[in-house]
């Protein structure tokens, strides 16, 4: 059987931290589909258009991942796509107590629809897309946590280029 995924976030950008989780998805199943919110509670700093292509940039080099953007409810997207399993990362203890909620939560709406947690390498365990646009906002070096080109188009965001 084969077996897929998606891989939901805001990716507001994306950061190293969610391409390295990409990258064991991408080895464990068939077809990978990254699905990126368009509604989210915060307002993002890039628009779905925006973070859909910069995921597709920097995920080129893996031919079983897919980036869409979605606007309804998850479990009706995955049914859509007609994947076998969510994909969620967790990175510290911080993350545990939500993604344990969300996940129980589209147990309940989806009962055939696992939720799977991947975590990420060391190094990339403190990584937060909010916390990278904080740093890029006051000029910060953020070349270790994301791309290049997300690098760059943070730097143009804030007007810095
Ligand atoms: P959301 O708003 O849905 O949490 P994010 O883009 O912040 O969207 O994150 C998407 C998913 O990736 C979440 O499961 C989050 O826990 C995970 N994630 C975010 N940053 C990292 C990281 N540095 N390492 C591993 N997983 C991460």
């Amino acid at each position: 059987m084969e077996i897929t995924a998606i891989y939901p976030g805001t990716f507001d950008p994306v950061t190293n931290g969610h391409i390295d989780i990409i990258a064991r998805a991408a080895r464990l199943y068939s077809k990978v589909i990254v699905a990126v919110a368009v509604s989210s509670n915060k307002v993002p700093l890039f628009d779905v258009e925006q973070r859909v292509k910069l995921l597709e940039e920097v995920t080129v080099k893996f031919d079983n991942v897919t980036i869409i953007g979605f606007d309804n409810l998850l479990v009706d997207c995955a049914k859509q796509y007609n994947v076998n399993v969510i994909l969620r990362g967790l990175r510290a203890i911080s993350d545990f107590e939500y993604e344990f909620q969300l996940a129980g939560m589209n147990r309940r709406l989806s009962p055939d629809l696992e939720t799977v947690f991947l975590t990420p390498a060391e190094q990339y365990e403190f990584i937060s897309s909010s916390m990278i646009k904080e740093i890029a906002r006051l000029d910060g070096d953020v070349s270790s946590f994301v791309p290049k080109v997300v690098q760059e188009h943070l730097i143009e965001k804030f007007n810095r280029g």
